[in-house]
C-alpha cells in the first residue's frame, strides 16, 4: 500500500451522488438530499439522494422491465459471463480508488478495506462469473416413457438491502449470484456506506450490464427500503444487517406478496479455548484481532471469549497485550490496525454496553472509552471485559463494536453450554491440540461457521450463514446461487 497515493485520493473532494436507476444518474424525486458525514473526523464529506418511496418504485420498475424483456437473462450464458468478468476487471483497476472512498464514508482501516472490499468484492463477482455456464440442468430418473427435466430459472427481481460495515464485499455476495443467474437487482445501500457501492454499480454498467438490471436507490431504510420490503414487484429479499430489520422484512413480505426473504444477521460468537490449545500466544493475537479489527464492526467478530479456567487470567493477560499493541486512529493510514467507528451514534451505543457490562459486575481490563476525540472522528478504545456472566447483557446481545467479553468456564460440556446460550448462531472457534476435541466441538457449537485454532479466515469458496437468530440462507460458495433461482420441473410423456 502506497501512502503517498492513498493521500492524494483522501484529498480529493467527493462530488455528490445520485440513485442509478434504469442506467442513469437522477436525484431525488423531491430534490432530497442526505449529508455524508466521514467518521475520520466528523465532517461532510458529500451528499447522496434521500429516496423516496417514488425513486424507489421507478427503479423497481425498471428492473421489471429490464427482466421480462430478457435484455439479461436472456443473453447466452457465456455474453453474461464476459460482462460480469469485465466488471470485477474494472473493480480492481480501480481498486484503491475504490477503498478509500469507502474508508472516507464508513472508517474501516485501509489496509483491511482494500482487501476485504474491491478484492473481494472483485474474486466474488469473478467467481459467480466464471460459474455461471457450468451448472448444468437435472434429468430425473423417470420411468422410460417419461422425461423428467429440472431447470434453473432466475426469480425476476431482488431486492438488496446492504449494512455499513463492508458494503462493497457483502454487495457482491448478493450480486454476483443473482446477476450471474440473470436476474435484476435493485440494490438498497445504508444509509452510512452508499458510495462506494454507487462507484461499484457504475462500474457495472461501464463493462456491459444494461440499464435497468441493476439499480442502486439510496436513502433512509424506513422509506426506500420499506418500500422495498413491501413492493408487490420484488421477488426475493436479500438482506445483511441486524435482526431487529430482518424481522421487519419478514413481516413486509408476509403483508405484500410473500417474496422470499433471505437473512444475514448478527451475532455473539464464541470464541473458546482450552487449556491445550496448540500455541497460546497465537491464540491470544488472534483472539484480539477476531474482535478488534474493523472496530467490531465485523458480523463474524469473536465477541465472547470463553477461556478454560485454569489458564484464565494468564490468557487474558496475553489478550490485553495484544489488544493495547493495536495502534487505534486514522483509518487512512497503511500503519493503523484499528480504524474509527462507523457513527456517532454507534461509537454511543458501543460505550452505553460498557456501562451496562460495568453495572453488571464486569471488569474493564483495557480500553472502555472514546479516544481521539479531538480530530472530530469515533474512535474508540478496544475494550476488554472479564467476569462477564452467562447471561450478561454483554454475553446476550450484539453490540458491534470493539467490546470483548471474557467468561472463564471449567469442562468441555461447560464451553459448549455457554456457546450455546444466546439466541444467535453465526460463528465460533476452538482452540484444542485434541484433535477429537476439535471435531466434536465443530458438532456440539451451534453456528454456520466453525474454526478451529484460528478465526475468522474464510474465502469465497465455503458458505457463510447463520442458525437460530442469526439468520437463514448462505452467502458464498456455489450453495448462495439457489437463493437466486426457481427450480422448474418439466414433465414430459413421450
Ligand atoms: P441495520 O439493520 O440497521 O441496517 C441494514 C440495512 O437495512 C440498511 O441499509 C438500512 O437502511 C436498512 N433498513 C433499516 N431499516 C429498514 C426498514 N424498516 N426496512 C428496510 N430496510 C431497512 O444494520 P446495520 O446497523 O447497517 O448493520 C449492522 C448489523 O448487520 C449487525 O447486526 C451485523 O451483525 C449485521 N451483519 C451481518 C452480516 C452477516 O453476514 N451475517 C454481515 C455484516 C453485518
Amino acid at each position: 500500500m502506497d501512502q503517498t497515493k492513498i493521500d492524494a485520493l483522501r484529498a480529493q473532494p467527493v462530488a455528490p451522488f445520485d440513485h442509478l436507476i434504469d442506467g442513469r444518474h437522477v436525484p431525488a424525486s423531491d430534490g432530497g438530499r442526505m449529508d455524508v458525514i466521514s467518521p475520520i473526523d466528523g465532517t461532510v464529506l458529500t451528499s447522496v439522494a434521500a429516496g423516496t418511496a417514488a425513486d424507489m418504485d421507478a427503479a423497481i420498475a425498471s428492473a421489471r422491465a429490464a427482466f421480462e424483456d430478457g435484455r439479461w437473462a436472456g443473453q447466452p450464458p457465456a455474453a453474461r459471463k464476459k460482462v460480469l468478468m469485465k466488471w470485477a476487471d474494472l473493480i480492481e483497476a480501480n481498486a484503491l480508488e475504490l477503498a478509500v472512498l469507502g474508508v472516507r464514508d464508513n472508517g474501516t482501516e485501509i489496509g483491511m478495506a482494500l482487501k476485504a472490499e474491491p478484492g473481494s468484492a472483485a474474486g466474488t463477482i469473478r467467481y459467480y462469473a466464471e460459474a455461471l455456464d457450468k451448472l448444468y440442468g437435472e434429468i430425473a430418473t423417470t420411468p422410460q416413457d417419461i422425461l423428467g427435466m429440472i431447470h434453473r430459472e432466475p426469480v425476476g427481481v431482488v431486492g438488496a438491502i446492504i449494512p455499513w460495515n463492508f458494503p462493497m464485499m457483502i454487495g457482491a455476495w448478493k450480486l454476483g449470484p443473482a446477476l450471474a443467474m440473470g436476474n435484476s437487482v435493485v440494490l438498497k445501500p445504508s444509509e452510512t456506506a452508499s458510495l462506494s457501492l454507487l462507484r461499484m454499480a457504475a462500474l457495472a454498467l461501464e463493462a456491459g450490464v444494461p440499464p435497468g438490471v441493476l439499480n442502486v436507490v439510496t436513502g433512509a431504510g424506513s422509506v426506500v427500503g420499506q418500500t422495498l420490503g413491501l413492493s408487490m414487484n420484488v421477488d426475493v429479499l436479500a438482506f445483511t444487517g441486524s435482526g431487529a430489520t430482518g424481522r421487519r422484512l419478514m413481516e413486509y413480505a408476509a403483508a405484500s406478496n410473500m417474496k422470499r426473504v433471505y437473512l444475514e444477521l448478527g451475532g455473539k460468537s464464541p470464541n473458546i479455548v482450552f487449556a491445550d490449545a496448540p500455541d497460546l500466544d497465537e491464540a491470544a493475537k488472534v483472539a484480539a484481532a477476531g474482535i478488534f479489527r474493523n472496530a467490531g464492526q465485523v458480523c463474524v467478530a469473536g465477541s465472547r471469549l470463553l477461556v478454560e479456567a485454569s489458564i484464565h487470567d494468564d490468557f487474558v493477560a496475553a489478550v490485553v497485550k495484544a489488544t493495547e499493541a493495536m495502534r487505534v486512529g486514522d483509518p487512512l493510514r497503511t500503519d493503523t490496525h484499528i480504524g474509527a467507528v462507523n457513527s456517532e451514534g454507534q461509537l454511543n451505543v458501543n460505550l452505553g454496553f460498557v456501562k451496562t457490562a460495568q453495572a453488571e459486575g464486569g471488569n474493564v481490563m483495557t480500553g472502555g472509552g472514546r479516544i481521539l476525540a479531538e480530530t472530530g472522528g469515533y474512535y474508540m478504545a478496544p475494550t476488554v471485559v472479564t467476569d462477564v456472566t452467562r447471561d450478561a447483557t454483554l454475553a446476550q446481545r450484539e453490540v458491534f463494536g470493539p467490546v470483548l467479553g471474557v467468561t472463564a468456564f471449567e469442562t468441555e460440556a461447560d464451553a459448549v453450554a455457554l456457546a450455546n446460550a444466546t439466541v444467535y448462531g453465526l460463528a465460533g472457534a476452538a482452540w484444542t491440540a485434541n484433535l477429537g476435541r476439535a471435531h466434536r466441538m465443530v458438532r456440539a457449537v451451534r453456528t454456520g461457521v466453525m474454526h478451529i485454532n484460528t478465526y475468522g479466515g474464510a474465502d469465497g469458496t465455503v458458505p457463510l450463514g447463520g442458525v437460530g437468530q442469526s439468520g437463514n440462507g448462505s452467502d458464498k460458495s456455489l450453495h448462495a446461487i439457489d437463493k437466486y433461482v426457481n427450480l422448474k420441473t418439466a414433465w414430459i410423456k413421450l
